[in-house]
């Protein structure tokens, strides 16, 4: 009986061991929140990288914090608001990722607790390890104040007493800034640097998704609607030309550091992000740990 009991002891105690190690594993796995004002923001900054991300098997959410429901000329509010979700659902399943839409007005966004709330929720919910989000300086008052509220829960989603239904994060995540070209009153500053080569292709087809963005309203707000292919083959085409940037020297000496010269000198697509003040302060070690596309200095199409 007795070495029954032993061997059953064991067999618990495998079981634990195997299901902490999992545990432990499935705790490694960096999970990225990105969080834009409306529903295309964060294909548009963080397409690449989160197609990465999504790639190597990591969990991948994006937030719009309004439904989008002011971005047409011809139709809004409720109308346009499930247009957007619809798309943003496609786009998200181009890149692999989750897409939430809050349902804020989309040009009326104010940085109120309530909004506030609503991030810190998301953040915890997501138990995120990175989270990037615009910086407060942009011409768009919703990017602006998406910069103010993810700023503002920077520290928030570590207290306990504030949205206690949620319970509190136990680590403050990474907080970082997606590209931007605004020089006032300081320009952007990239701290890592992200080869979006392999995905450029998926990053353009989360795009096209946002059909009423990238075909209609921009163009129409823009004055350049007479350049938008009819045929959706072309219009694809385009789209991809539109967003074919050169990198920016600063850029490309982040891409330097993080892939060596001989690598960075190839690469055709990047992202940039930057480090915010608050939230957790990661040295390189940890920024590679947390990027592990930037360790693969041969990085290949992961298709
Ligand atoms: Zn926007």
């Amino acid at each position: 009986m007795k070495s029954v009991w032993k061997i059953s002891v064991c067999i618990l105690l495998l079981t634990v061991t195997t299901q902490l190690v999992t545990l432990a594993q499935e705790d490694n796995k960096i999970r990225i929140i990105m969080i834009g004002a409306h529903p295309d923001d964060c294909d548009d900054d963080g397409g690449g990288t989160a197609a990465l991300f999504a790639q190597m098997g990591y969990a991948v959410k994006f937030v719009s914090v309004t439904n989008g429901d002011a971005g047409h000329q011809l139709t809004g509010g409720v109308e346009l608001a499930k247009r957007r979700f619809a798309e943003a659902q496609q786009a998200g399943k181009r890149l692999g990722v989750v897409y939430d839409v809050l349902d804020n007005h989309d040009g009326q966004l104010m940085p109120t607790i309530e909004v506030r709330l609503q991030i810190i929720k998301k953040i915890r919910e997501w138990n995120a390890d990175i989270v990037i989000a615009p910086r407060p300086n942009d011409y768009h008052p919703d990017h602006r104040y998406t910069g103010v509220l993810v700023q503002d829960a920077a520290y928030m989603v570590a207290v306990p007493n504030i949205a206690p239904e949620t319970p509190a994060l136990k680590k403050n995540p990474v907080f970082l800034y997606f590209q931007d070209r605004f020089q006032r009153p300081n320009p952007f500053r990239p701290d890592i640097a992200v080869d979006i080569t392999a995905v450029f292709d998926k990053k353009v087809s989360a795009l096209d998704a946002h059909e009423s963005q990238m075909y209609e309203w921009l163009p129409w707000i823009g004055h350049y609607e007479d350049k938008v292919p009819k045929d959706k083959n072309e219009r694809i085409k385009w789209l991809a030309e539109t967003r074919k940037q050169t990198i920016k020297p600063e850029v490309r000496t982040k891409l330097e550091k993080w892939y060596g010269k001989e690598k960075a000198a190839t690469i055709q697509h990047a992202e940039a992000f930057e480090i915010c003040e608050y939230g957790t302060q990661p040295d390189d070690e940890m920024i590679k740990k947390l990027f592990p596309m930037l360790q693969n200095k041969k990085q290949e199409s992961m298709n």
